[in-house]
């Protein structure tokens, strides 16, 4: 895409009033723009970023088995009454017109739930697993980690449908291999740690996944030699105990919550009637798991962790281009029409590329650069059209190399 057609432009200075550094860099940089407290939209550049990561979700949820759906976000109130969470401060409710109330989704066991009762009548129809991509909407108290925490985000929320115990046992460690590689494939897999949570009436335990993020809300306790972590509001001698961990070996660290694995058990297949039969033709209630992820969390979580002084850094796989094609030339000069005759056969040989053709100062241009964070900044000036040599240079160790414009298309 050349730059000189992005409608976004970036600016020097944070908006005021926002304290978090991630929507501070991403406002700079026209990644989102801020409409209210909690409440972001994702502009060009921001969305190819979201979408690299749902992607990257999308694939690891699919190699487990996941299908999948969209449900709406609308919710109808009957359901939620008969699990007892109608009456929650989390919900935003509305009215409708012709009268009675509805809620916006925050999260969809409910919802699921009473789906899977229409369409699962014998063990034969288990297991299953189905997830989602979709927004939800909570009415937070507290909005102040930027695109970490907001009021409206996207979640990927997967549910898992069994007929036994043993079978969510061996699907929740599956979802929890699925869940580290996703985080190692989003470049944050050195600093996420499986973490002991607490767990609910069918299951000592759920698991959080954490990252060490100075501007994160949890604390947690660090086993390196486990590789695990503990959540603080678990943390006794009998978690100890039970995981086999020394106080010692322990690291406090302030962590951000990028995902959550828990064990409904019956919860709410007994709630909402959805059962099977066996092969003696026994009833049973359904045995269920649930699976989240902040996909737009992770994107806040990936800038905090790796942004520097100078602004955003992404890993490769998350990048919204992996090339930042920056010309220092002027329209129509040799410069600039080497730089648009490599523009055009990047494209070709399939590179996605940002192409800097504007007319603005090198310096403004290579601060911009800097700034979106774009991993491989190409740089066109006098000696690449003279040589067909071009200056490439990392954005995330700033390390420079000259490469031939063969070695680019190819
Ligand atoms: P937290 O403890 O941070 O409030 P939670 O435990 O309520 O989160 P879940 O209901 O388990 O979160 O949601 C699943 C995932 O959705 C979380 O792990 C997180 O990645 C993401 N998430 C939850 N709340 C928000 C939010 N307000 N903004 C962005 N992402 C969120
Ligand atoms: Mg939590």
């Amino acid at each position: 895409m050349r730059q000189s057609r992005l409608f976004t432009k970036a600016r020097r200075e944070a908006p005021a009033g926002e304290v978090a550094k991630n929507a501070q860099l991403l406002i700079r940089a026209g990644y989102i723009h801020k409409e209210l407290a909690g409440v972001y939209s994702y502009l060009p550049l921001g969305l190819r970023t979201l979408n690299k990561v749902v992607q990257v979700i999308r694939e690891e949820m699919d190699a487990i088995g996941g299908q999948e759906l969209y449900l709406s976000s609308l919710q109808n109130p009957e359901l939620w009454k008969k699990t007892d969470r109608w009456e929650q401060d989390v919900w935003f409710k509305t009215s409708l017109n012709a009268g009675g109330e509805l809620g916006f989704g925050w999260t969809q066991e409910e919802a699921i739930t009473n789906i899977a009762s229409q369409h699962v009548s014998s063990y034969r129809d288990l297991p299953f697993a189905a997830y989602q991509i979709q927004t939800k909407f909570r009415n937070e108290e507290r909005a102040k980690s930027g695109i970490m925490r907001g009021r409206e985000f996207l979640m990927k929320d997967l549910y898992s449908f069994h007929a036994d115990q043993e079978d969510l046992d061996a699907y929740y460690e599956r979802a929890a291999e699925a869940y580290q590689k996703i985080f190692a494939r989003v470049g944050l897999g050195d600093r996420t740690f499986k973490t002991f949570a607490s767990g609910g009436a069918f299951s000592k335990y759920s698991h959080e996944f954490q990252t060490l993020c100075e501007s994160g809300e949890d604390t947690v306790y660090v086993s390196r030699k486990k590789n695990i972590a503990i959540n603080k509001e678990v943390l006794t001698e009998e978690v100890l105990a039970d995981l086999q961990v020394g106080r010692g070996e322990l690291e406090e660290a302030t962590a951000v919550e990028v995902g959550n694995i828990f064990k409904l058990g019956t919860r709410f297949s007994e709630s909402l009637g959805l059962s099977y039969l066996d092969a003696e033709g026994k009833k049973h209630p359904v045995i269920m798991g649930c699976y989240g992820i902040g996909p737009s969390r992770l994107v806040g979580a990936i800038v905090e962790s790796l942004a520097d002084e100078k602004g955003l850094v992404w890993p490769a796989a998350v990048a919204p281009f992996a090339y930042h094609l920056v010309s220092l030339g002027k329209s129509g000069d040799d410069i600039s029409k080497t730089a648009d005759a490599l523009y055009d056969d990047l494209q070709k040989a399939g590179k996605s590329v940002l192409y800097d053709d504007r007319d603005l100062r090198a310096g403004e241009k290579f601060a911009e650069s800097d700034l979106l964070g774009i991993p491989k900044r190409i740089v066109v000036g006098k000696e690449a059209a003279e040589t067909g040599t071009f200056e490439v240079v990392d954005r995330a160790s700033g390390k420079v190399e000259k490469v031939p414009r063969t070695a680019l298309v190819s």
